[in-house]
């Protein structure tokens, strides 16, 4: 796959505030947030997207998921928050780099899930 912004993010090559990081990902806060709470949890090895997994990345795609639940503690939003995972083009992703939006903060009960992103 092709570089991206992520990729030189998690390498440390672009200087970027870690809210959290360990051997497999990093947890940044989204540039654009889409609601008060906005980070992104993001895996150091570069997976284009969450269909281009396979199953040696099963305990990586775990892991990735217990750092959301980690994170949206130490955030203090464990009791509200949605998880979104774009997956290609036509899913609303604009960096082939997998990674999990993490929102809260604002009301997540109405509206559709597929427009988990809009403000
Ligand atoms: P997606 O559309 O699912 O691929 O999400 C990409 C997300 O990355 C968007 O929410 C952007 O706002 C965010 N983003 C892009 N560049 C950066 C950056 N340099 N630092 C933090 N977030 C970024």
């Amino acid at each position: 796959m092709q570089d991206t912004i992520f990729g030189k993010i998690t390498r440390g090559e672009i200087p970027t505030d870690f809210l959290y990081e360990d051997d497999l990902c990093v947890v940044i806060s989204d540039l654009y947030p889409q609601a008060p709470t906005h980070v992104l949890i993001i895996p150091r090895q570069p997976i284009a997207m969450l269909s281009a997994a396979g199953e040696d990345d099963q305990a990586l795609l775990g892991h990735l998921l217990l750092v959301a639940g980690k994170m949206a503690k130490q955030l203090g939003v464990e009791d509200a928050f949605r998880l979104v995972i774009n997956n290609g083009e036509g899913g609303g992703q604009t960096v082939f780099h997998l990674h999990l939006h993490l929102l809260a903060g604002r009301d997540m009960k109405e509206g559709e899930l597929a427009q988990g992103l809009a403000p």
